[in-house]
């Protein structure tokens, strides 16, 4: 998941849907609105900073960044072109509905040097994203998607994870639709309850329950390996930095080590579907970045292990790639 970006945080104020885990209603007028000075600052700051300019992208964040004035939109892209190519930054990257895409707004977007764009699908469930007030079909995404490929731009797409009235099948569904459309990256966001929201509310008047956090990490788990084997780049699981929640949390799936739970879950379920039966312990062998998470978050998948009268042991070995375990001679790839 490594993947490196200067976030910049457009506010979609004025927005006039209302999604239901969304706090932008809320939110507007204490958030500061980026102009041209404020990319222009960000990616000087970032040109000297970056290990890595080729790989780093300018990415506006925070909404819907093709329905926003267009004149607001082109004042920020035109300040962040300049930094992007030759010797600078690789690309620059936006997020946007599905149902604010279209043939004008992506050669506009093109011309002004866009290079990924990635679309909050969220669920691809048509009865999970009316009961979320999402303004939009799953039928939106897929011919976004189409569209967003046809004119040779990066596609992204991010879901969520526990929205209110989803089940496991819906998210199930939601992944194969991600899987058919096989964008080139993708976001894994379970969801959080944030003040000033209507899932607050539904939460509050216990309309809305919330699937057991465990059962949200073995969907994401699930996800994230079917995605990686498909070859889909997985920028991000949950949403990593306390400031991105806003206006506060109500509840839902917030760990400030989601990324990491997830992967110690895929690592525990590709133990499991491969170990024989019987064994009493098990060795596995990890690539550098893997060790901790094999172990688990505070040693979960260890104490799992255990109880069913199994011990791991865990071998860090160089001569896996930083992402790759081993058992029994077979390599896995996580993320
Ligand atoms: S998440 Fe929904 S309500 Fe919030 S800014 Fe985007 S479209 Fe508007």
């Amino acid at each position: 998941m490594s993947h490196s970006n200067i976030a910049i945080f457009v506010p979609h104020m004025g927005c006039p849907h209302c999604c239901s885990f969304c706090d932008q209603h809320t939110i507007t007028g204490s958030v500061s609105v980026p102009h041209a000075e404020d990319v222009r600052r960000a990616c000087e700051q970032a040109w000297d900073e970056v290990s890595d300019r080729s790989e780093t992208e300018i990415a506006f964040f925070g909404g819907s960044f093709t329905a926003i004035p267009r004149d607001y939109m082109t004042e920020l892209l035109d300040a962040a072109k300049p930094f992007v190519g030759g010797e600078g930054f690789r690309g620059i990257r936006i997020s946007t509905r599905p149902d604010c895409i279209d043939g004008e707004v992506l050669g506009l977007l093109k011309s002004c040097g866009v290079t990924a764009i990635e679309l909050g699908a969220q669920s691809m469930s048509d009865r999970v994203l009316e009961q979320n007030e999402r303004g939009h079909s799953a039928q939106a995404v897929y011919s976004a998607s189409k569209l967003i490929r046809q004119y040779g731009f990066e596609l992204g797409l991010q879901i969520m994870v526990g929205l209110y009235k989803s089940d496991i099948a819906d998210e199930r569904a939601t992944a194969q639709a991600v899987l058919d459309i096989a964008p080139d990256t993708v976001r894994i966001y379970p969801v959080c309850v944030l003040e000033g929201t209507k899932l607050a509310e539904l939460y509050r008047k216990g309309e809305y329950r919330l699937m057991d956090f465990d059962t949200v990490i073995g969907i994401a788990a699930e996800e994230a390996a079917a995605f990686s084997a498909a070859g889909i780049r997985i920028l991000r699981i949950g949403l990593h930095a306390s400031e991105e929640v806003g206006s506060g949390l109500v509840a839902g799936y917030y760990h400030p080590a989601l990324g990491e739970i997830v992967r110690s879950r895929m690592i525990r379920d590709i133990i499991e579907k491969n170990i024989p039966d019987g064994c009493s312990r098990v060795e596995v062998r990890v690539g550098k970045s893997l060790v901790s998470a094999a172990a688990g978050h505070k040693k979960c998948n260890r104490e799992y292990f255990e109880k069913r009268g199994i011990g791991l042991e865990i071998i860090p070995d160089s001569t896996l790639d930083s992402r790759q375990i081993s058992l029994g001679g077979e390599v896995f790839d996580c993320v």
